[in-house]
Order: structure tokens, then C-alpha cells, then sequence
């Protein structure tokens, strides 16, 4: 898969951070432990000679089998000395080696000229970063929303109360959390007016999709469009770039405020690709728009609203709001 050129440098920047770190930890460790058994610190000078002693032993040919009999056998003493001193100590066994975060690599990104997969989870993850930039995912959680804003009355003669609607929503919308799969759970299509709380609960299951592995993307449809046209831009291939892929290949693509960016011919095509091509990997996507059905039509196309009719769960947002009345209480 292609990475931009920032993008990989920013792994490689945070692969290199994580194995100095790596190193410097065993320095910490080694330092404090050499401080208080001195004697560890001796036993490894003196495995180090015998290493040495070894090496020129075999160099020196005549009586080299004799002589590395010995040397062996006095690095084996060493070493259980040191093992001792270890377990007295009350420490474990690697004590004074580098523990690398992946033992697989030593942290250098690459086994045998090949990338490591915590390399190529570190690139995932500083792709998602920087379109997941602007989400204020960390805000929301099933746990800080509330029903207590939406009314008990239904808003016309003969309709469900909001409160009523809202308790399903959430209720369903937890469940589909819980039980995401990126190869299984349906995509949504969150409908209502501002501030009920779309946003709030798409960024609730993003989060809890996050939190078991999942790749997340968070866009805001303005957003989206803005980053994507720039990139356009400066693409002088006018292909697909890496937002592009990653919008594409994520577990999880939540398009919040579907409808508020300026519409153009380039805009309603990328949308109408984004969602289709999603639809047709059978991998979910999460829209929350303001508009209605008729309104969408309106400002895309037939083709995208039946698109979005055909394969999305439909949650429609009832009630005033939230967000100006949690004004008004406070
Ligand atoms: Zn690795």
C-alpha cells in the first residue's frame, strides 16, 4: 500500500523513538543495578574478555580446543554467578537486557529486508491520526449522553415521544458498539436536526471500535471534501492518494454532517464513490446528515439516496435541541 512520504517518515520517526527508549530503559536499569551489586558489573567485563580470549584462542591454532574447554567453562561459572545475583536481587532473568517493544524486529522496523508487522501498524496508525485530526472523539461516550434532554410529548398528534425514540436509538446503537464487526455490522444512516446527539453517539461507537483494534475514521463531510480536493490538487497523477485508501480500506468510516459542504460537481461524485465503494467492499460506514431524505436527493442524486436507502440502517433523530436546552438548564 502506498504511504506518503510524511507519513512514513513520521513512523520511522516514532520507531526510532521507541527503540531509544527501548535502550535507554536498560541503561536506567543497568545503572541502578550495577550500583548496588558492583560485582555484576565485574562479571560482565570478565565475560566480555572471555569472549575475547575465545576468539583469539581460535585464531591462534595449537592448543585452541584445550583452551576454549576452559574458557567455557569459566563463562558458564560467570554466568550462574550473575544468575544468582539476579535472583537474589529479586529481579527477572533479562533484567539487564534491552527489552524491545517488538522482540521480533528489535524495534528496527524490518526483519530480513522485510517490514515488520509493528511497522506496518505504526503507518496505519499515523494515517488514521491525521484524518481522524480533527474529530473530538475523545468527548464522547455512551456513558455522557444523556436522554434526560429529549421530551416525553410526542412533537405531533399520534407520534412517538422523542424520549421514547431516543431510548431505542441508544439502546441500539450500544449493541451495534459492542457487537461492531467490520465484515458483519451494517452500515448507518443517522437523520435528524442539529444537536440530537448524531455526532455524539457515532464518535461513541468510533470510540468503542477503537478501542477493540478497529481502524476508525472520522470525517466530517466540509472536512473531507476540503483535504481531499487539496490533495487533488497537488497531485499531478490526479490517482488515488493515500486519504483516499484509507477512507476506502478502513473498518469503520463515520461521515458526519453529510450535506453541509459546499456542493459541487466534484463533491457529489466524491461523496456518491466514497459510499458506494464502501457499499460494494461490504465494509460499514456511519452517515449522519440534517437532511432529509427529499432534501438529499435534491442536493446529490437519486442514485446516491437509493444507494443510501437500499443498505443503510436508518436512525431517525427526534426531538429539540439538546445542546440549547443543556444551555438553558445551566
Ligand atoms: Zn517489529
Amino acid at each position: 500500500m502506498g504511504y506518503s512520504k510524511e507519513i512514513i517518515e513520521a513512523a520511522n520517526r516514532a520507531m526510532e523513538q521507541r527503540r531509544r527508549q527501548s535502550i535507554t530503559k536498560a541503561e536506567q536499569r543497568r545503572r541502578s543495578f550495577f550500583s548496588r551489586y558492583p560485582r555484576a558489573l565485574e562479571i560482565e567485563r570478565e565475560l566480555s574478555r572471555t569472549a575475547a580470549k575465545a576468539a583469539k584462542a581460535v585464531l591462534t591454532g595449537s592448543n585452541a580446543r584445550l583452551e576454549l574447554e576452559r574458557l567455557k567453562e569459566s563463562n558458564q561459572a560467570l554466568q550462574s554467578e550473575l544468575a544468582a545475583l539476579l535472583k537474589s536481587a529479586g529481579v527477572s532473568e533479562d533484567y539487564l537486557e534491552i527489552r524491545y517493544a517488538c522482540p521480533l524486529c528489535k524495534d528496527e522496523g524490518y526483519v530480513d529486508g522485510k517490514m515488520c508487522s509493528c511497522m506496518k501498524q505504526l503507518l496505519r496508525d499515523e494515517a488514521y491520526q491525521r484524518l481522524n485530526a480533527l474529530s473530538p472523539l475523545s468527548l464522547s461516550s455512551f456513558d455522557t449522553f444523556s436522554l434526560d434532554y429529549y421530551g416525553e410529548a410526542p412533537l405531533k398528534a399520534g407520534g412517538i415521544p422523542p424520549k421514547k425514540r431516543m431510548e431505542d436509538i441508544y439502546r441500539y446503537c450500544k449493541n451495534y458498539a459492542a457487537n461492531f464487526d467490520p465484515q458483519l455490522s451494517p452500515s448507518l444512516l443517522m437523520q435528524g436536526a442539529t444537536g440530537l446527539g448524531k455526532t455524539h453517539l457515532s464518535l461513541a461507537i468510533a470510540r468503542a471500535a477503537i478501542g477493540k483494534g478497529f481502524g476508525v475514521i472520522y470525517c466530517s463531510a466540509p472536512n473531507i471534501i476540503g483535504k481531499l480536493e487539496k490533495e487533488r490538487f497537488r497531485s499531478a497523477r490526479g490517482s488515488a492518494d493515500e486519504s483516499d485508501v484509507y477512507l476506502l480500506e478502513c473498518d469503520l468510516l463515520i461521515l458526519d454532517d453529510l450535506g453541509t459542504e459546499f456542493p459541487t460537481s466534484f463533491s457529489s461524485s466524491t461523496i456518491y464513490n466514497m459510499i458506494n465503494s464502501r457499499l460494494m467492499a461490504s465494509r460499514p460506514t456511519i452517515i449522519s446528515t440534517n437532511l432529509t431524505m427529499r432534501e438529499l436527493e435534491k442536493q446529490y442524486s437519486q442514485r446516491l439516496v437509493s444507494r443510501i436507502m437500499g443498505n443503510h440502517v436508518r436512525l431517525e433523530f427526534l426531538g429539540s435541541d439538546v445542546r440549547q436546552k443543556k444551555r438553558l438548564i445551566r
